[in-house]
Protein backbone atom coordinates (compact mmCIF):
# COMPACT_ATOMS: atom_id res chain seq x y z
CA UNK A 1 0.00 0.00 0.00
CA UNK A 2 1.22 3.25 -1.18
CA UNK A 3 2.61 5.57 1.98
CA UNK A 4 4.44 9.14 1.91
CA UNK A 5 6.41 10.88 4.38
CA UNK A 6 5.36 13.78 5.76
CA UNK A 7 8.16 15.56 4.12
CA UNK A 8 6.87 14.17 0.76
CA UNK A 9 3.56 15.82 1.14
CA UNK A 10 4.31 19.58 1.25
CA UNK A 11 2.96 20.54 4.25
CA UNK A 12 3.80 24.06 5.95
CA UNK A 13 6.82 24.15 8.13
CA UNK A 14 4.64 24.62 11.05
CA UNK A 15 2.46 21.45 10.47
CA UNK A 16 5.48 19.06 9.87
CA UNK A 17 7.23 20.36 13.17
CA UNK A 18 4.07 19.32 14.78
CA UNK A 19 3.39 16.00 13.25
CA UNK A 20 7.10 15.19 14.02
CA UNK A 21 5.98 16.44 18.27
CA UNK A 22 3.49 14.00 17.92
CA UNK A 23 5.54 11.64 16.61
CA UNK A 24 4.23 10.57 13.44
CA UNK A 25 6.70 9.28 11.44
CA UNK A 26 4.83 8.41 8.18
CA UNK A 27 1.75 9.08 7.00
CA UNK A 28 -1.27 6.14 7.28
CA UNK A 29 -2.67 5.25 3.76
CA UNK A 30 -5.63 7.37 3.80
CA UNK A 31 -3.47 10.57 4.72
CA UNK A 32 -0.70 9.91 1.99
CA UNK A 33 -4.12 9.92 -0.47
CA UNK A 34 -6.45 12.09 0.83
CA UNK A 35 -3.83 14.86 2.18
CA UNK A 36 -2.79 15.96 -1.30
CA UNK A 37 -6.35 15.74 -2.89
CA UNK A 38 -8.33 17.78 -0.23
CA UNK A 39 -5.01 20.67 -0.58
CA UNK A 40 -5.90 20.83 -4.04
CA UNK A 41 -9.63 21.89 -2.67
CA UNK A 42 -11.42 18.75 -4.66
CA UNK A 43 -14.32 17.39 -3.05
CA UNK A 44 -13.12 13.87 -1.12
CA UNK A 45 -14.96 10.74 -0.16
CA UNK A 46 -12.68 9.08 2.37
CA UNK A 47 -13.08 5.73 3.65
CA UNK A 48 -11.17 3.90 6.20
CA UNK A 49 -11.54 1.86 9.13
CA UNK A 50 -11.27 3.19 12.81
CA UNK A 51 -7.85 4.09 13.75
CA UNK A 52 -6.37 4.60 10.50
CA UNK A 53 -5.95 8.66 11.39
CA UNK A 54 -8.22 9.84 9.37
CA UNK A 55 -8.77 13.04 11.31
CA UNK A 56 -5.45 14.05 10.33
CA UNK A 57 -6.22 13.09 6.90
CA UNK A 58 -8.93 15.94 6.90
CA UNK A 59 -7.52 17.87 9.89
CA UNK A 60 -4.19 18.88 8.22
CA UNK A 61 -5.42 20.43 4.93
CA UNK A 62 -8.31 22.11 6.77
CA UNK A 63 -5.59 23.60 8.87
CA UNK A 64 -3.23 24.55 5.86
CA UNK A 65 -6.50 26.08 4.02
CA UNK A 66 -7.40 28.56 6.63
CA UNK A 67 -6.28 31.83 6.96
CA UNK A 68 -5.76 32.96 10.06
CA UNK A 69 -5.96 36.73 9.58
CA UNK A 70 -9.10 36.21 8.29
CA UNK A 71 -11.21 36.29 11.88
CA UNK A 72 -14.25 34.73 10.19
CA UNK A 73 -15.17 30.99 10.47
CA UNK A 74 -13.48 28.99 7.37
CA UNK A 75 -14.06 25.48 8.19
CA UNK A 76 -16.40 23.05 9.60
CA UNK A 77 -16.34 19.65 11.16
CA UNK A 78 -19.31 17.40 11.50
CA UNK A 79 -18.90 14.74 13.98
CA UNK A 80 -22.06 12.16 15.37
CA UNK A 81 -20.82 12.53 19.01
CA UNK A 82 -19.98 15.10 21.94
CA UNK A 83 -16.68 12.51 22.77
CA UNK A 84 -15.66 12.62 18.99
CA UNK A 85 -16.10 16.07 18.77
CA UNK A 86 -13.55 16.66 22.01
CA UNK A 87 -11.34 14.17 20.08
CA UNK A 88 -11.46 15.63 17.04
CA UNK A 89 -10.55 19.05 18.51
CA UNK A 90 -7.83 17.94 20.65
CA UNK A 91 -6.03 16.29 17.70
CA UNK A 92 -6.60 19.57 15.68
CA UNK A 93 -5.11 21.48 18.44
CA UNK A 94 -1.98 19.16 18.77
CA UNK A 95 -1.86 19.63 14.69
CA UNK A 96 -2.24 23.80 14.94
CA UNK A 97 0.29 24.29 17.83
CA UNK A 98 2.91 25.92 15.56
CA UNK A 99 0.40 27.83 13.02
CA UNK A 100 -0.24 31.02 15.05
CA UNK A 101 -3.27 32.58 15.56
CA UNK A 102 -5.99 29.75 14.36
CA UNK A 103 -8.88 29.51 16.87
CA UNK A 104 -10.51 26.17 16.80
CA UNK A 105 -13.65 25.62 18.97
CA UNK A 106 -15.64 22.19 20.07
CA UNK A 107 -19.44 23.17 20.09
CA UNK A 108 -21.47 20.18 21.03
CA UNK A 109 -24.53 19.59 23.45
CA UNK A 110 -24.42 19.33 27.21
CA UNK A 111 -22.13 22.38 27.58
CA UNK A 112 -24.18 25.19 28.15
CA UNK A 113 -24.56 27.19 25.06
CA UNK A 114 -23.83 30.71 26.33
CA UNK A 115 -20.10 29.55 27.06
CA UNK A 116 -19.78 28.61 23.43
CA UNK A 117 -21.65 32.30 22.21
CA UNK A 118 -19.30 33.95 24.26
CA UNK A 119 -15.95 31.99 22.53
CA UNK A 120 -17.44 32.13 19.30
CA UNK A 121 -17.53 35.97 19.41
CA UNK A 122 -13.85 36.21 20.00
CA UNK A 123 -13.34 35.00 16.23
CA UNK A 124 -13.08 31.19 15.91
CA UNK A 125 -11.49 29.68 12.02
CA UNK A 126 -12.94 26.14 12.99
CA UNK A 127 -15.64 24.51 14.97
CA UNK A 128 -15.55 21.38 15.50
CA UNK A 129 -19.91 20.03 16.20
CA UNK A 130 -22.40 17.85 16.52
CA UNK A 131 -24.99 18.57 13.57
CA UNK A 132 -27.41 19.50 16.39
CA UNK A 133 -25.75 21.97 18.46
CA UNK A 134 -24.27 23.38 15.24
CA UNK A 135 -27.48 24.01 13.77
CA UNK A 136 -28.81 25.83 16.98
CA UNK A 137 -26.12 28.09 16.61
CA UNK A 138 -27.28 28.84 13.30
CA UNK A 139 -30.56 29.26 14.09
CA UNK A 140 -29.35 31.58 16.83
CA UNK A 141 -27.24 33.36 14.57
CA UNK A 142 -24.45 32.90 16.54
CA UNK A 143 -22.69 31.00 14.08
CA UNK A 144 -22.28 32.67 10.57
CA UNK A 145 -21.50 30.58 7.71
CA UNK A 146 -20.91 32.79 5.13
CA UNK A 147 -17.20 32.55 4.41
CA UNK A 148 -16.61 29.10 5.02
CA UNK A 149 -14.44 26.93 2.15
CA UNK A 150 -14.55 23.36 3.71
CA UNK A 151 -16.94 21.33 5.18
CA UNK A 152 -16.07 17.81 6.71
CA UNK A 153 -18.77 14.81 7.58
CA UNK A 154 -16.44 12.69 9.85
CA UNK A 155 -17.75 9.43 10.60
CA UNK A 156 -20.50 10.24 8.25
CA UNK A 157 -21.61 6.46 8.27
CA UNK A 158 -22.40 7.25 12.16
CA UNK A 159 -24.04 10.24 11.62
CA UNK A 160 -26.99 9.26 9.08
CA UNK A 161 -27.38 6.04 11.85
CA UNK A 162 -28.08 8.55 14.56
CA UNK A 163 -30.61 10.04 12.57
CA UNK A 164 -28.82 13.35 12.02
CA UNK A 165 -29.60 13.09 7.82
CA UNK A 166 -32.26 16.83 8.09
CA UNK A 167 -29.76 18.43 10.41
CA UNK A 168 -26.92 17.79 8.07
CA UNK A 169 -28.42 18.81 4.95
CA UNK A 170 -29.60 21.94 6.39
CA UNK A 171 -26.25 22.93 7.08
CA UNK A 172 -24.45 22.16 4.37
CA UNK A 173 -27.30 24.14 2.94
CA UNK A 174 -25.99 27.38 4.68
CA UNK A 175 -23.03 26.93 3.24
CA UNK A 176 -21.68 28.52 0.52
CA UNK A 177 -22.04 26.50 -2.47
CA UNK A 178 -18.65 27.10 -3.72
CA UNK A 179 -17.21 25.13 -0.40
CA UNK A 180 -15.22 22.08 -0.64
CA UNK A 181 -16.80 19.32 0.63
CA UNK A 182 -15.89 16.28 2.24
CA UNK A 183 -16.81 13.09 3.95
CA UNK A 184 -15.04 10.56 6.17
CA UNK A 185 -16.46 7.69 6.90
CA UNK A 186 -15.35 3.74 7.31
CA UNK A 187 -18.31 2.21 5.61
CA UNK A 188 -20.09 3.17 2.43
CA UNK A 189 -24.29 2.70 2.35
CA UNK A 190 -26.08 3.80 -0.10
CA UNK A 191 -27.57 7.12 1.92
CA UNK A 192 -24.19 8.06 2.63
CA UNK A 193 -23.51 7.93 -1.40
CA UNK A 194 -27.11 9.82 -1.74
CA UNK A 195 -25.95 12.90 0.29
CA UNK A 196 -22.49 13.08 -1.68
CA UNK A 197 -24.50 13.28 -4.37
CA UNK A 198 -26.07 16.10 -3.52
CA UNK A 199 -23.66 18.15 -2.15
CA UNK A 200 -20.53 16.82 -3.47
CA UNK A 201 -19.48 18.28 -6.89
CA UNK A 202 -16.80 15.46 -8.81
CA UNK A 203 -15.66 13.47 -5.44
CA UNK A 204 -12.59 11.66 -5.73
CA UNK A 205 -13.57 8.38 -3.60
CA UNK A 206 -10.28 7.60 -1.76
CA UNK A 207 -10.61 4.03 -0.37
CA UNK A 208 -8.36 2.06 1.85
CA UNK A 209 -9.40 -1.44 2.07
CA UNK A 210 -7.06 -4.24 3.79
CA UNK A 211 -6.69 -7.32 2.20
CA UNK A 212 -6.56 -10.82 3.25
CA UNK A 213 -3.67 -11.09 5.20
CA UNK A 214 -2.60 -14.59 6.19
CA UNK A 215 -0.57 -14.88 9.91
CA UNK A 216 2.04 -17.12 9.84
CA UNK A 217 1.72 -20.09 12.41
CA UNK A 218 3.18 -18.08 15.72
CA UNK A 219 2.07 -18.80 19.24
CA UNK A 220 -0.03 -15.57 20.45
CA UNK A 221 -0.59 -13.80 23.54
CA UNK A 222 -1.60 -10.60 25.33
CA UNK A 223 -1.54 -9.57 28.74
CA UNK A 224 -3.74 -7.33 30.58
CA UNK A 225 -1.38 -4.19 31.98
CA UNK A 226 -1.39 -1.06 33.29
CA UNK A 227 0.84 1.30 31.22
CA UNK A 228 3.81 1.98 33.83
CA UNK A 229 4.00 -1.90 34.39
CA UNK A 230 4.70 -2.12 30.80
CA UNK A 231 8.93 -2.01 31.46
CA UNK A 232 8.42 -4.66 34.04
CA UNK A 233 6.35 -7.07 32.25
CA UNK A 234 8.85 -6.96 29.38
CA UNK A 235 12.12 -7.35 31.24
CA UNK A 236 10.18 -10.15 32.92
CA UNK A 237 8.85 -12.05 30.11
CA UNK A 238 12.68 -11.47 28.03
CA UNK A 239 14.13 -13.04 31.18
CA UNK A 240 12.20 -16.08 31.89
CA UNK A 241 12.16 -16.98 28.51
CA UNK A 242 15.61 -16.47 28.43
CA UNK A 243 15.27 -15.11 24.52
CA UNK A 244 18.93 -14.20 22.97
CA UNK A 245 16.56 -11.43 19.61
CA UNK A 246 13.82 -9.78 20.52
CA UNK A 247 11.97 -7.24 18.27
CA UNK A 248 9.50 -4.77 20.56
CA UNK A 249 7.59 -2.61 18.77
CA UNK A 250 6.38 0.83 19.48
CA UNK A 251 3.95 3.32 18.11
CA UNK A 252 6.23 6.48 18.16
CA UNK A 253 9.36 7.55 18.01
CA UNK A 254 9.20 8.99 21.09
CA UNK A 255 7.87 6.05 22.89
CA UNK A 256 10.80 4.40 21.20
CA UNK A 257 13.80 6.30 22.53
CA UNK A 258 11.86 6.16 25.97
CA UNK A 259 12.13 2.61 25.84
CA UNK A 260 15.34 1.83 24.39
CA UNK A 261 16.92 4.37 27.64
CA UNK A 262 14.56 2.57 30.29
CA UNK A 263 15.92 -0.91 28.92
CA UNK A 264 19.27 0.00 28.70
CA UNK A 265 19.14 1.11 32.13
CA UNK A 266 18.12 -2.62 33.26
CA UNK A 267 21.29 -3.34 31.79
CA UNK A 268 19.87 -4.86 28.29
CA UNK A 269 21.70 -3.93 25.51
CA UNK A 270 18.77 -2.68 23.53
CA UNK A 271 18.82 -0.19 20.38
CA UNK A 272 16.24 1.60 18.69
CA UNK A 273 15.54 1.73 14.91
CA UNK A 274 13.04 4.46 13.66
CA UNK A 275 12.69 6.50 10.80
CA UNK A 276 14.99 9.19 11.83
CA UNK A 277 17.78 7.65 12.12
CA UNK A 278 20.31 7.96 9.25
CA UNK A 279 20.73 5.08 6.69
CA UNK A 280 23.88 4.70 7.86
CA UNK A 281 23.10 4.33 11.61
CA UNK A 282 20.37 2.14 10.66
CA UNK A 283 23.09 -0.49 9.60
CA UNK A 284 25.25 -0.78 12.57
CA UNK A 285 22.22 -1.42 14.34
CA UNK A 286 20.63 -3.73 12.18
CA UNK A 287 24.08 -5.30 11.92
CA UNK A 288 25.04 -5.91 15.85
CA UNK A 289 21.46 -7.38 16.00
CA UNK A 290 22.05 -9.97 13.32
CA UNK A 291 25.48 -10.71 15.07
CA UNK A 292 23.44 -10.80 18.04
CA UNK A 293 25.29 -7.79 19.58
CA UNK A 294 22.35 -6.34 20.75
CA UNK A 295 19.63 -8.58 21.94
CA UNK A 296 16.55 -6.18 22.01
CA UNK A 297 15.46 -4.07 19.17
CA UNK A 298 12.97 -1.76 19.68
CA UNK A 299 11.35 -0.23 16.61
CA UNK A 300 8.47 1.80 14.64
CA UNK A 301 6.45 0.12 12.36
CA UNK A 302 8.23 2.38 9.37
CA UNK A 303 11.82 1.59 10.31
CA UNK A 304 11.06 -2.32 10.94
CA UNK A 305 9.56 -2.89 7.70
CA UNK A 306 13.14 -3.59 5.67
CA UNK A 307 14.34 -6.09 8.89
CA UNK A 308 15.11 -9.20 7.42
CA UNK A 309 16.68 -11.48 10.38
CA UNK A 310 15.98 -15.07 10.55
CA UNK A 311 16.17 -16.42 14.02
CA UNK A 312 13.65 -13.46 16.06
CA UNK A 313 12.10 -15.57 18.79
CA UNK A 314 9.94 -13.27 20.22
CA UNK A 315 7.78 -10.34 18.78
CA UNK A 316 6.26 -7.86 21.54
CA UNK A 317 3.62 -5.26 21.10
CA UNK A 318 4.80 -2.72 23.56
CA UNK A 319 2.16 -0.28 22.08
CA UNK A 320 -0.97 -2.45 19.96
CA UNK A 321 -0.37 -1.12 16.46
CA UNK A 322 -2.63 1.24 14.67
CA UNK A 323 -4.21 -1.52 12.68
CA UNK A 324 -4.66 -5.12 11.85
CA UNK A 325 -2.45 -4.76 8.92
CA UNK A 326 0.77 -3.33 10.91
CA UNK A 327 0.23 -6.22 13.31
CA UNK A 328 0.36 -8.54 10.87
CA UNK A 329 3.86 -7.44 9.74
CA UNK A 330 4.74 -7.11 13.28
CA UNK A 331 4.41 -10.76 14.01
CA UNK A 332 5.71 -11.80 10.76
CA UNK A 333 8.75 -10.57 11.97
CA UNK A 334 9.46 -14.15 14.03
CA UNK A 335 9.21 -17.94 13.58
CA UNK A 336 10.58 -17.16 9.77
CA UNK A 337 12.60 -20.66 8.74
CA UNK A 338 10.02 -22.74 10.10
CA UNK A 339 11.78 -22.07 13.35
CA UNK A 340 9.03 -21.19 16.41
CA UNK A 341 8.42 -17.76 17.17
CA UNK A 342 6.13 -16.02 19.96
CA UNK A 343 4.29 -12.53 19.92
CA UNK A 344 2.87 -10.82 22.83
CA UNK A 345 0.90 -7.68 22.88
CA UNK A 346 0.64 -5.37 25.84
CA UNK A 347 -2.83 -4.72 26.29
CA UNK A 348 -4.19 -1.41 27.93
CA UNK A 349 -7.52 -0.56 28.99
CA UNK A 350 -9.77 -0.03 25.71
CA UNK A 351 -6.94 -1.71 24.10
CA UNK A 352 -8.81 -4.74 24.19
CA UNK A 353 -11.12 -4.06 21.57
CA UNK A 354 -8.70 -3.65 19.28
CA UNK A 355 -7.01 -6.99 20.07
CA UNK A 356 -10.78 -8.34 19.21
CA UNK A 357 -10.67 -6.88 15.99
CA UNK A 358 -7.25 -8.22 14.96
CA UNK A 359 -8.42 -11.85 15.83
CA UNK A 360 -11.48 -11.03 13.69
CA UNK A 361 -9.27 -9.64 10.91
CA UNK A 362 -6.33 -12.24 11.19
CA UNK A 363 -9.09 -15.13 12.25
CA UNK A 364 -6.43 -16.09 14.58
CA UNK A 365 -6.53 -16.96 18.70
CA UNK A 366 -4.49 -14.54 20.53
CA UNK A 367 -4.47 -15.95 23.90
CA UNK A 368 -5.01 -14.15 27.09
CA UNK A 369 -2.07 -14.39 29.49
CA UNK A 370 -1.56 -13.22 33.42
CA UNK A 371 1.77 -11.22 33.13
CA UNK A 372 4.74 -12.97 35.08
CA UNK A 373 5.30 -12.16 38.42
CA UNK A 374 8.77 -12.40 39.56
CA UNK A 375 8.91 -15.44 41.24
CA UNK A 376 7.27 -16.64 38.06
CA UNK A 377 10.52 -16.26 36.24
CA UNK A 378 12.83 -17.62 38.64
CA UNK A 379 10.16 -20.75 38.90
CA UNK A 380 10.52 -21.07 34.73
CA UNK A 381 14.17 -20.40 34.68
CA UNK A 382 15.05 -22.69 37.36
CA UNK A 383 12.41 -25.57 35.19
CA UNK A 384 13.99 -25.04 32.16
CA UNK A 385 18.03 -25.07 33.44
CA UNK A 386 17.04 -28.48 35.30
CA UNK A 387 15.79 -29.78 31.78
CA UNK A 388 18.92 -29.25 30.32
CA UNK A 389 20.55 -31.24 33.15
CA UNK A 390 18.37 -33.86 32.63
CA UNK A 391 19.11 -33.92 28.91
CA UNK A 392 23.12 -33.81 29.82
CA UNK A 393 22.71 -36.80 32.06
CA UNK A 394 20.89 -38.69 29.39
CA UNK A 395 23.51 -37.90 26.97
CA UNK A 396 25.91 -39.56 28.62
CA UNK A 397 29.75 -38.73 28.23
CA UNK A 398 29.98 -37.98 32.00
CA UNK A 399 33.15 -39.79 32.72
CA UNK A 400 35.96 -36.86 33.41
CA UNK A 401 33.39 -34.86 35.27
CA UNK A 402 32.39 -38.18 37.82
CA UNK A 403 36.06 -38.88 38.55
CA UNK A 404 36.02 -34.57 39.53
CA UNK A 405 32.88 -35.73 42.09
CA UNK A 406 34.22 -38.86 43.32
CA UNK A 407 37.10 -36.05 44.59
CA UNK A 408 34.43 -34.38 46.99
CA UNK A 409 32.36 -37.27 47.70
CA UNK A 410 36.09 -38.93 49.40
CA UNK A 411 36.40 -35.77 50.92
CA UNK A 412 33.15 -36.78 52.63
CA UNK A 413 30.83 -34.26 50.43
CA UNK A 414 27.90 -35.92 49.97
CA UNK A 415 26.24 -35.73 46.45
CA UNK A 416 23.13 -33.92 46.98
CA UNK A 417 24.90 -31.18 48.55
CA UNK A 418 27.43 -31.28 45.71
CA UNK A 419 24.46 -30.75 43.13
CA UNK A 420 22.71 -28.24 45.09
CA UNK A 421 25.85 -26.15 45.43
CA UNK A 422 26.87 -26.17 41.54
CA UNK A 423 22.89 -25.38 40.88
CA UNK A 424 23.08 -22.24 42.81
CA UNK A 425 26.47 -21.05 41.35
CA UNK A 426 24.74 -21.96 37.89
CA UNK A 427 21.84 -20.31 38.63
CA UNK A 428 22.72 -17.79 41.35
CA UNK A 429 23.88 -15.68 38.59
CA UNK A 430 21.73 -16.00 36.01
CA UNK A 431 18.16 -16.05 38.54
CA UNK A 432 19.62 -12.14 38.89
CA UNK A 433 16.98 -10.96 36.69
CA UNK A 434 17.80 -7.52 35.28
CA UNK A 435 15.17 -5.82 36.91
CA UNK A 436 16.30 -6.50 40.54
CA UNK A 437 19.84 -5.51 39.43
CA UNK A 438 18.07 -1.75 38.87
CA UNK A 439 16.69 -2.14 41.77
CA UNK A 440 20.66 -2.62 43.49
CA UNK A 441 21.45 0.86 43.89
CA UNK A 442 19.81 1.60 46.95
CA UNK A 443 20.90 4.84 47.31
CA UNK A 444 21.35 6.92 50.04
CA UNK A 445 18.96 5.24 52.69
CA UNK A 446 20.01 7.01 56.05
CA UNK A 447 22.14 4.12 56.97
CA UNK A 448 25.84 4.12 58.27
CA UNK A 449 28.26 4.00 56.11
CA UNK A 450 28.83 0.96 53.85
CA UNK A 451 25.07 0.10 55.85
CA UNK A 452 21.41 0.22 53.85
CA UNK A 453 19.05 1.20 56.42
CA UNK A 454 15.70 -1.07 55.79
CA UNK A 455 12.51 0.19 56.77
CA UNK A 456 10.02 -3.40 58.16
CA UNK A 457 6.39 -2.71 58.95
CA UNK A 458 5.95 -4.17 62.51
CA UNK A 459 7.15 -2.64 66.06
CA UNK A 460 6.55 -2.29 69.53
CA UNK A 461 3.06 -2.49 69.13
CA UNK A 462 3.58 -6.29 67.66
CA UNK A 463 5.69 -6.72 70.19
CA UNK A 464 9.07 -7.18 68.15
CA UNK A 465 12.39 -6.76 70.04
CA UNK A 466 15.98 -5.85 68.50
CA UNK A 467 16.58 -10.07 68.76
CA UNK A 468 13.34 -10.89 67.14
CA UNK A 469 14.76 -9.03 63.96
CA UNK A 470 18.54 -10.05 64.76
CA UNK A 471 17.50 -13.87 65.19
CA UNK A 472 14.68 -13.72 61.85
CA UNK A 473 17.08 -11.73 59.70
CA UNK A 474 20.22 -14.04 60.55
CA UNK A 475 18.17 -17.10 60.36
CA UNK A 476 16.53 -16.72 57.40
CA UNK A 477 19.63 -14.97 55.12
CA UNK A 478 21.99 -16.69 57.12
CA UNK A 479 24.09 -13.35 57.43
CA UNK A 480 26.09 -13.85 60.74
CA UNK A 481 24.21 -11.95 63.17
CA UNK A 482 26.66 -9.77 64.22
CA UNK A 483 26.91 -8.07 60.80
CA UNK A 484 23.56 -6.79 61.33
CA UNK A 485 23.70 -3.02 61.88
CA UNK A 486 21.53 -0.24 64.53
CA UNK A 487 18.19 -1.26 65.07
CA UNK A 488 15.58 1.55 65.60
CA UNK A 489 12.45 -0.24 66.97
CA UNK A 490 9.04 2.36 66.79
CA UNK A 491 5.63 2.08 67.79
CA UNK A 492 4.50 0.45 63.94
CA UNK A 493 8.00 -0.05 62.00
CA UNK A 494 11.07 -1.01 62.70
CA UNK A 495 14.47 0.40 61.29
CA UNK A 496 17.43 -1.86 61.04
CA UNK A 497 20.51 -1.54 59.01
CA UNK A 498 22.44 -4.43 56.85
CA UNK A 499 25.78 -4.41 55.00
CA UNK A 500 25.19 -3.20 51.34
CA UNK A 501 26.48 -6.38 50.20
CA UNK A 502 23.61 -8.47 52.12
CA UNK A 503 21.13 -6.26 51.79
CA UNK A 504 19.41 -6.89 47.99
CA UNK A 505 19.62 -10.67 50.27
CA UNK A 506 17.83 -9.75 52.70
CA UNK A 507 15.35 -7.82 50.96
CA UNK A 508 14.52 -10.96 48.82
CA UNK A 509 14.25 -13.47 51.29
CA UNK A 510 12.46 -11.43 54.12
CA UNK A 511 9.97 -10.13 51.70
CA UNK A 512 6.86 -11.37 52.66
CA UNK A 513 8.35 -13.92 55.20
CA UNK A 514 7.49 -13.45 58.83
CA UNK A 515 8.43 -12.58 61.95
CA UNK A 516 7.34 -13.82 64.98
CA UNK A 517 4.29 -14.69 63.41
CA UNK A 518 3.50 -11.54 61.46
CA UNK A 519 3.91 -11.57 57.57
CA UNK A 520 5.87 -8.11 57.06
CA UNK A 521 6.79 -5.55 54.59
CA UNK A 522 10.32 -4.77 53.96
CA UNK A 523 11.87 -2.35 51.69
CA UNK A 524 14.77 0.45 51.33
CA UNK A 525 14.36 3.07 53.85
CA UNK A 526 13.71 6.91 52.85
CA UNK A 527 16.77 9.39 53.86
CA UNK A 528 16.70 10.31 57.21
P1 LIG B 1 -9.72 7.30 12.78
O1 LIG B 1 -10.44 8.62 12.74
O2 LIG B 1 -9.40 6.77 11.43
O3 LIG B 1 -10.42 6.28 13.62
P2 LIG B 1 -7.81 8.78 14.32
O4 LIG B 1 -7.68 9.97 13.47
O5 LIG B 1 -8.65 8.91 15.54
O6 LIG B 1 -8.33 7.53 13.48
O7 LIG B 1 -6.34 8.29 14.68
C1 LIG B 1 -6.12 7.18 15.53
C2 LIG B 1 -4.80 7.37 16.28
O8 LIG B 1 -3.71 7.31 15.38
C3 LIG B 1 -4.69 8.71 16.96
O9 LIG B 1 -4.13 8.49 18.25
C4 LIG B 1 -3.76 9.50 16.10
O10 LIG B 1 -3.03 10.47 16.85
C5 LIG B 1 -2.85 8.43 15.56
N1 LIG B 1 -2.26 8.73 14.26
C6 LIG B 1 -2.85 9.41 13.24
N2 LIG B 1 -2.02 9.49 12.20
C7 LIG B 1 -0.88 8.87 12.54
C8 LIG B 1 0.37 8.63 11.88
N3 LIG B 1 0.58 9.05 10.64
N4 LIG B 1 1.33 7.95 12.56
C9 LIG B 1 1.10 7.52 13.81
N5 LIG B 1 -0.04 7.72 14.49
C10 LIG B 1 -1.03 8.37 13.87
MG1 LIG C 1 -12.21 9.33 13.39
Amino acid sequence: MQTLRFEELELSKEIQKAVTDMGFEEATPIQSQSIPSILKGIDVIGQAQTGTGKTAAFGIPALERINPENRRLQAVVLCPTRELAIQVAEELKKLSKYKRGIQILPVYGGQPIERQIKALRKGVHMIIGTPGRVLDHLKRDTIKMDSVKMAVLDEADEMLDMGFREDIESILENTPESRQTVFFSATMPKPILDLTKKFQKDPQLIKVIHKEMTVPSIEQYYFEVKEQTKHDILSRLIDMHNFKLSLVFCNTKKRVDELVSNLQTRGYSAEGLHGDMKQSQRDSVMSKFRRGAVEVLVATDVAARGIDVDDVEAVFNYDVPQDEENYVHRIGRTGRAGRAGRAFTFVVGRDIYKIRDIQRYTKTKIKPQKPPSLSDVEEIRTTTFLEKVKGTIEEGHLGKYLNWVERLIEEDYNTLDIAAALLKMSLGEENTSKEEVVQEDFGDTGGAEGMVRLFINVGSNQRIQARDIVGSIAGETGIPGKLIGAIDIFDKYTFVEVPREYAKDVLMTMKNNQIKGKKINIEPANKK
